[in-house]
């Protein structure tokens, strides 16, 4: 059976030996994440193109996704390496300290002054340790321990409710962005955006260093919520970033918020990968809780197009087995799944030709016996249009392009199948996408396939036709 709901899975010490890797290949890892905030690039590209070899050995197409480390909004270093806070210890961030001890520690983000006031939340180590601002004098921002518990070196800083004013990309990230580009890279994630200008900026880098990739913002700050709607429309795919979300709007409030994402981002045609803790106890089980079995089906429910992993693959002692169950998971809820669940209204209108043609012909398939979409596409938009309705037909996205074969592994329902025609002609052309997915055991005599084309052929214009055919029943010439 074909798993519609893709995996992302970031690569780290823990599945560096090849033998590992191509093992959760094979388990069924569609997208490799490299996370940004560890690492040389040096081993970023040697990971992305171990992958892309393993990949070919097995005929497949892997997405690489480069997610960038963003401002490092953190205090800085402990003379003991660490110290332990109770509640009502009284607790000065001075951003002049050089190295810090029990009453004081420095921070890497100087700004931190000019961002918050008397009355401000600051939460610390992914908000294990809470304090409450008293006061800010000059460069010391005062506060009294509310959350107690153990403080180390460079542990990151949020401010509860959001506010702090640290630039979405820093000197490091540029520098990362001509590193995508020089992989390749077909997606960058911009962390801690808070508006589309956060994301044009990188794009603009992007372009500009030559790079290709599809821009992912992800949604992990209070503002980024509030500009919710913009940053989708700058972006091509979104991350609900669940891990400092929660940190600033409070952990109660990221379930409602992921399935308004979801379906925001679906509303817009744009793409949605839900990350962080997905299975986090299988950092050291070999199996999930169900409480985890329960958060991965809920987000294939909410019409999410990936699920993600962080550590559980990076860094953990059963990446191969995270992937497994990932799969079964998510093979299992889209049984389940409401076929018309987060499609877009019907009432709206298109604005292109091949955005009508591709929205029909999913339609079409939703109420006609369709056993296989191919789409014959260049830049994969026609198999993204169609992959945001929801059907349980699979979408073959035939191209002859590797980026667009590597692209659409993030889409929800969409498989890339390398599709070189020799021909223009347009009959021979339908002939062969036939022969193809016969070939590969997605429809037998009988089956009705449904084709989009663009035409005239050759020409690069965008997708025009739709033809519906039953598979056998072509006439010989
Ligand atoms: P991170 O982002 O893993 O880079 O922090 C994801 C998140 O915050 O959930
Ligand atoms: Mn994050």
């Amino acid at each position: 059976m074909l798993r519609r709901t893709k995996i992302v899975a970031t690569l780290g010490p823990a599945c560096s030996d090849p033998k590992v890797l191509d093992r959760m290949i094979e388990g069924g890892v569609d997208v490799v994440r490299l996370n940004f905030s560890h690492g040389t690039p040096e081993e970023h590209q040697q990971r992305c193109e171990l992958v892309r070899s393993l990949a070919k050995t097995r005929g497949r197409a892997v997405g690489v996704l480069v997610d960038l480390q963003g401002p490092k909004i953190r205090i800085g270093k402990f003379k003991d390496g660490k110290i332990t806070l109770s509640p009502g210890d009284k607790f000065v961030l001075d951003a002049t300290c050089e190295l810090g001890d029990q009453g004081r520690v420095g921070l890497d983000y100087k700004e931190l002054v000019q961002d918050v006031a008397r009355g401000a939340t600051l939460l610390l180590d992914d908000g294990r340790i809470e304090m409450w601002v008293e006061e800010v004098v000059g460069t010391e921002v005062h506060c009294k321990v509310v959350q107690g518990g153990t403080l180390s070196n460079n542990k990151g800083i949020n401010r509860k409710g959001g506010g702090l004013s640290a630039a979405a990309l820093t000197e490091k990230d540029i520098e990362d962005i001509k590193t995508a580009a020089l992989i390749k890279a077909d997606y960058l994630a911009v962390s801690f955006p808070r508006s589309a200008a956060d994301i044009q900026q990188a794009r603009e880098i992007l372009r500009a260093a030559g790079g290709k990739a599809w821009i992912v913002s992800k949604i992990e700050r209070a503002e980024a919520i509030e500009a919710l709607e913009e940053i989708i429309a700058a972006s091509d795919a979104i991350m609900v970033a669940r891990g400092d979300l929660g940190v600033e709007v409070g952990d109660a409030a990221v379930p409602a918020l992921q399935k308004r994402m979801i379906r925001a981002a679906r509303d817009q045609n744009k793409v949605v990968i839900t990350a962080t803790q997905m299975m986090e106890s299988m950092i050291s089980s070999p199996i999930p809780t169900r409480a985890e079995v329960s958060d991965v089906a809920n987000a294939v429910l909410d019409g999410t197009d990936a699920v993600m992993l962080s550590a559980e693959t990076a860094a953990g002692k059963y990446p191969v087995e995270a992937i497994q169950a990932m799969h079964r998971v998510c093979l299992e809820a889209e049984k389940e799944y409401d076929s018309m669940a987060g499609a877009r209204g019907i009432d709206q209108g298109f604005l292109r030709v091949d955005e009508a043609i591709a929205m029909s012909a999913a339609f079409t398939a939703l109420h006609l016996n369709i056993k296989a979409i191919a789409a014959m596409t260049q830049s994969g938009s026609t198999a993204l249009w169609m992959s945001r309705i929801s059907t349980h037909v699979p979408i073959y996205a035939l191209t002859p392009e590797v980026d667009t074969r590597r692209k659409v592994t993030l889409f929800r329902g969409v498989y890339p199948v390398n599709f070189k025609p020799a021909t223009n002609d347009r009959d021979v052309l339908l002939a062969e996408a036939e022969d193809e997915l016969r070939r590969r055991g997605a429809v037998r005599n009988g089956d009705l396939i449904l084709l989009t084309i663009g035409e005239p052929i050759g020409k690069p214009g965008g997708t025009n036709t739709m033809k519906i055919v039953r598979v056998g029943e072509r006439k010989k010439a």
